[in-house]
């Protein structure tokens, strides 16, 4: 038995898209899966998307991309106009869970005092 015989494994996997030719190249089987489940990810929410809304949100990640720091001040912005019921009432920001009242179906009224 040779005890210079070549480690099992690798050190590197390659992922190529079959739609759209993207690849990645990923040294961790757990960056491989995560690259793979993200890639489809993309996917499934741009097949959902029609070409006015692809170029909506392709405008919105690029500028908020290029600004992370923006995408926090519109965030908060957005927090202050909602609270002051200027915003919708649609889903809340994200990354945050919803509370009890807006989970619920039934209308609130928030007031809000600022002393
Ligand atoms: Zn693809």
């Amino acid at each position: 038995m040779s005890t210079n015989a070549p480690e099992c494994g690798w050190d590197q996997a390659v992922f190529r898209c079959g739609r759209c030719g993207a690849q990645n190249t990923a040294t961790t089987e757990a960056d491989y899966l995560k690259a793979i489940d993200t890639h489809s990810d993309a996917h499934a929410v741009w097949d959902r998307l029609n070409p006015i809304e692809r170029d909506g949100i392709t405008s919105i990640l690029r500028t908020i991309l290029s600004a992370p720091e923006l995408a926090l001040e519109l965030l908060a912005l957005a927090d202050r106009q909602s609270a002051r019921g200027q915003g919708r009432q649609a889903a809340p920001p994200t990354g945050r869970t919803p509370t009890a009242t807006q989970a619920t179906a039934a209308p609130s009224i928030t007031i809000r005092l600022d002393f």
